[in-house]
């Protein structure tokens, strides 16, 4: 916007034209985006529309997809889906980055992010959401969690957004009845020894302890490793139970940055000292997308926005002084200051050199930011919202607006439930990775009866979607599982329209539903109590590898008269099961005779540990019409152990169950 600016000032429109591609129509003031999260201002207070602030560029909502630097032309999404081309002269790349939740399993489904004013306006409905459920709820352990806001990273976005949800959850509470503002925690983890370590250790400090006072827990030196409904889990096996997670680490390059044929690092494009592109004479990149060395210090520059503004203004100077062919200069920009809102009116600030802490250096950070909001109109806007927070408390009111249904992904840790019983129906889910089991409690059996063992492919949640009835059974991750969601009006449309997924869920729900143990409890009671290692057999041998030839398969089968192998790379883990019929459709479905038994075995099997007991077998045999198991020594490992046959378990049953009398 900057850069756009000053060429366009500089420039008369018959000497150039200044085109202006973002993918939204306008431009977002980030500094403030905590204090949209925290109801302190509206979020259409923080964006300005680029057509209104630079009439005179033509501005274009529109997506670039590729560059091609030979032939100086961009590609990008025009109005009609299709691509568009444009030749440019001069090119400056300013596309920011993204923020990257994929680092950490988990975090990309069950975290919110701080990044865009979408973000900001989804984490506010959350935040109003959470204290509706907590005001609601009657198990205390619940509305814990429901209280329980945990922010991953101590920089600057993430001690402001701890400071503003603290503010906003604690000086509401007394708006609600069922909380006080004492069952309200808020907690950072950060990675290091202190938070905010760009600035100076007194200041961080300060800001610390006062955090901690205002009721924000710290927790240094921690790094979160996983992200599940419940909460998250810490490197070293800590797990920190909250409902509410927000994450504010995590960057990397936009699609088109990652795809551009430019050096890079850390997925920051690498520029010349003037800003131009390495070994490009009219290609530029600036801002949080470009590496670029300050001259003042040798040193990259931040990924801030007091950095970009000025890259933006020296970049329009630099291809100024190109036009008229003298020579460009290289980046050199003195920092103006650092500055952190903390909550409870408090701030640290470190200007020109002088620190500056509590309500002074706050009152500072607000005229700072109230004066760099880019229009008069919009300075007013936020200027009033302060100004009436002075007298009126933060806003409570929570559009739920009905929004589409998703489909989405999730993940979960082993142990955490999916689905409890009693629950009304949401989801449907679809299992990508890892196993789950389905478990039932009944007034017979008040620890629950396993009723099915699901693997990938698999699916669940089907039955209460279909009745519209609460939830029959419980499904809990036995390992990490990636699910597929499918929210209930997808789900309804997709399985009323498509015949064959109609078939396979009648089928599965008539499985399901049928009580295979309702005539003999014996049986179910001994199998109950007997653990698969008990009757299970050694490993059938050989074990194939993922790149045994169907061929040499076919002769294994031929040779051995197996009716099963295991397939595994170390000769200890289970990777994949090839039966005959797998053997058959690889055959069917065009496999040459050198195809890898990869490309056709089952992947990833389901598999029951050594511990597990021979009623959670008999559930996933059923599942899955199988013949025999595999079974495993753990369910983290998979490191195989040995399988369990139909047979042995049908000749125990009949050996210690008595036989039913004829007609009984
Ligand atoms: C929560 C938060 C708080 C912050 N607080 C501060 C602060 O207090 N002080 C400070 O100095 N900095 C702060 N920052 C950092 C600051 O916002 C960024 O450094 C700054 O916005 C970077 O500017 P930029 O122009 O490089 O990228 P951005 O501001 O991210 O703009 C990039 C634009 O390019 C668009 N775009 C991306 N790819 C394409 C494409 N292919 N086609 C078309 N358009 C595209 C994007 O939609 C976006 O509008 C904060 C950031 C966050 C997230």
């Amino acid at each position: 916007m900057q850069c756009a600016r000053i060429l366009n000032r500089s420039l008369p429109q018959s000497r150039a034209e200044i085109i202006l591609f973002n993918s939204e129509n306008h431009l977002v003031f980030s500094p403030l985006l905590a204090e949209v999260a925290g109801s302190s201002i509206h979020p259409l207070d923080i964006v300005v529309p680029l057509r209104q602030l630079l009439p005179e560029v033509y501005c274009r909502t529109e997506e670039v997809e590729s560059i091609d630097f030979d032939r100086n032309e961009l590609t990008f999404e025009a109005d009609n889906g299709e691509a568009g081309k444009m030749v440019y002269d001069h090119l400056v790349l300013a596309c920011g980055n993204v923020t990257n939740l994929s680092v950490v399993p988990g975090m990309a489904d069950h975290a919110l992010p701080l990044k865009t004013v979408g973000d900001a306006a989804a984490l506010r409905s959350h935040l109003m959401e959470q204290m509706e459920r907590a005001e609601v709820c009657t198990e205390t352990e619940k509305r814990k969690s429901y209280l329980t806001f945990i922010i991953v990273g101590g920089g600057f976005s993430g001690a402001e957004a701890a400071g503003e949800i603290n503010d906003l959850v604690r000086s509401s509470a007394r708006y609600f009845r069922n909380f006080r503002s004492e069952d309200v925690k808020v907690m950072v983890i950060h990675s290091r020894d202190q938070i905010l370590p760009e600035i100076s250790p007194k200041l961080r400090e300060f800001a610390r302890r006062k955090m901690e006072k205002a009721g924000v827990k710290i927790v240094l030196n921690a790094r979160v490793s996983l992200a599940t409904p419940d909460g998250v889990g810490l490197q070293g096996g800590e797990f920190i139970r909250g409902s509410t997670i927000v994450c504010t680490v995590g960057n990397s390059a936009t699609s088109l940055v990652q795809h551009l044929a430019a050096s890079q690092e850390k997925g920051r494009l690498l520029t010349e000292p003037d800003m131009r592109l390495r070994g490009s004479a009219n290609v530029w990149a600036i801002g949080d997308c470009a590496l670029i060395i300050n001259a003042l210090d040798g040193q990259p520059s931040p990924t801030t926005g007091q950095f970009a503004e000025r890259q933006g203004k020296q970049c329009a100077d630099n291809i100024l002084r190109v036009l008229e062919s003298s020579p460009t200069k290289p980046f050199c920009f003195k920092q103006l200051g650092e500055l952190c809102s903390i909550g409870g009116h408090s701030a640290v600030a470190d200007l020109f050199g002088l620190h500056l802490s509590g309500f002074i250096a706050w009152f500072i950070w607000r005229g700072v930011y109230l004066f760099k909001l880019p229009t008069f109109a919009r300075q007013l806007q936020v200027g009033f919202d302060w100004a009436w927070l002075l007298l009126f408390p933060r806003d409570l009111a929570h559009l739920r607006t009905r929004t589409t249904d998703r489909v989405s992904h999730a993940h979960y840790q082993a142990g955490d439930f999916i689905i409890r019983q009693g629950e009304p129906p949401t989801n449907f889910y679809v299992i990508e990775q890892g196993e789950v089991e389905m478990t039932r409690v009944t007034d017979k059996d008040p620890k629950g009866e396993v009723v099915a063992i699901l693997g990938p492919g698999s699916f669940f949640g089907e039955k209460a979607l279909l009745s519209d009835e609460p939830r029959v059974a419980s499904v809990r991750a036995r390992t990490a599982v990636e699910v597929l969601v499918l929210g209930k009006n997808v789900f309804t449309q997709i399985s009323g329209a498509l015949a064959p997924l109609r078939d396979a869920l009648s089928q599965t729900l008539n499985r399901r539903a049928l009580d295979i143990w309702k005539d003999r409890p014996e049986a179910h009671a001994l199998l109950e109590g007997t653990l698969i290692k008990e009757l299970m057999e050694p490993v059938p041998e050989p074990l194939l590898k993922p790149e045994t030839t169907l061929r040499e398969v076919a002769q294994a089968f031929v040779k051995d008269g197996q009716e099963f192998f295991y397939v595994s790379t170390d000769g200890q883990t289970l990777e994949g099961v090839i039966t005959i019929t797998d053997l058959i459709r690889g055959r069917s479905a065009g496999s040459g005779f050198s195809t890898a038994a990869i490309e056709f075995m089952t992947k990833s099997p389901v598999s029951l540990a050594c511990d597990d007991t021979c009623a959670a077998a008999v559930a996933a045999i059923r599942e899955y019409r199988l013949k025999s198991l595999p079974i495993v020594e753990s369910k983290e490992t998979r490191k195989l152990a040995g399988c369990l046959r139909v047979r042995r378990l049908m000749g125990y049953v009949f050996k210690h169950v008595e036989p039913k009398p004829p007609g009984g």
